[in-house]
């Protein structure tokens, strides 16, 4: 992991770069910069990295991979982080999400709700969850239908150990940004009309999780609360190692 490339003035520089961006987009949009949370998205990078950052005032962490966060976590347990899983879950992968992390903004299935509300253990706070949701009919083909959303967060409304906080949505690239602030409007209408299912009810949703390091403006300019910013803070991820795959040349395969 290519910790030594960091160093705390270089991190602090883009972190102001990152803050300057999120500050100048708020006033654009004639909001609070208060409004806007900035989760720092460290997946790839080692937990030095992680401490650079604590130290430059970021506590909330996003990773995509659960071993490699479970072992950063492990390797930074004497600081006071929050972690959001924001990767792709397979239903036999919940436990340690259920069990590590503060918060999953990936949720699209209730069978992975389910198994996320059973395991989390008792003495940990609940879950915070936000439910990912397809606004583009994106390539990715993770997240729940806009048609499906309403009953997914009533069922997951309905489980002990979870607390429903909003939705995160990552829409694919658009050519330019009127067009992508018109895919992440789709994801505010939808999060408008979840919490007008939910008035009066405790807690109201409070989380709208999209905008990344290229399209964090368009994201705010629509109404986002948390952006989620990797490569702006810590530079390019490395490029992953190719998947092993099965040894070529079976029929039929
Ligand atoms: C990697 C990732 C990010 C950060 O992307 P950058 O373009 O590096 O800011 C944000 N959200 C999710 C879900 C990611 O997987």
């Amino acid at each position: 992991m290519p910790d030594s490339s960091f160093d705390n003035p270089a991190f602090s520089a883009a972190l102001q770069s990152v803050q300057a961006r999120i500050a100048a987009a708020c006033a654009a949009a004639g909001r609070d910069p208060a409004s806007v949370r900035l989760l720092a998205v460290s997946k790839t990078f080692g937990p030095e990295a992680v401490r650079v950052a604590r130290q430059a005032g970021l506590s909330a962490f996003g990773e995509n991979y659960i071993q490699e966060a479970v072992a950063k976590m492990e390797a930074l347990a004497d600081l006071a982080l929050e972690w959001h899983c924001i990767g792709p879950i397979q239903s036999n992968k919940t436990r340690p999400v259920a069990e590590h992390f503060a918060w999953v903004q990936t949720v699209d299935r209730l069978k992975i709700a389910q198994r996320l509300s059973e395991q989390r253990p008792a003495e940990l706070p609940p879950l915070q969850v936000c439910l990912q949701v397809n606004v583009d009919g994106g390539s990715t083909k993770a997240g729940i239908a806009p048609e499906a959303l309403p009953e997914l967060a009533r069922a997951v409304r309905a489980l002990p150990r979870l607390r429903l906080r909003g939705l995160m949505c990552i829409p694919d690239p658009q050519p330019d940004a009127v067009a992508m602030q018109a895919v992440f409007a789709r994801a505010r209408v939808l999060f408008d009309g979840l919490r007008a299912d939910w008035a009066g009810l405790d807690p109201l949703p409070d989380t709208l999780s999209m905008g990344m390091s290229a399209d964090l403006e368009a994201a705010i300019a629509a109404g986002s609360t948390l952006v989620r910013i990797g490569s702006a803070l810590f530079g390019a991820r490395p490029v992953k190692p190719a998947a092993v795959v099965p040894s070529a040349g079976i029929p039929g395969g």
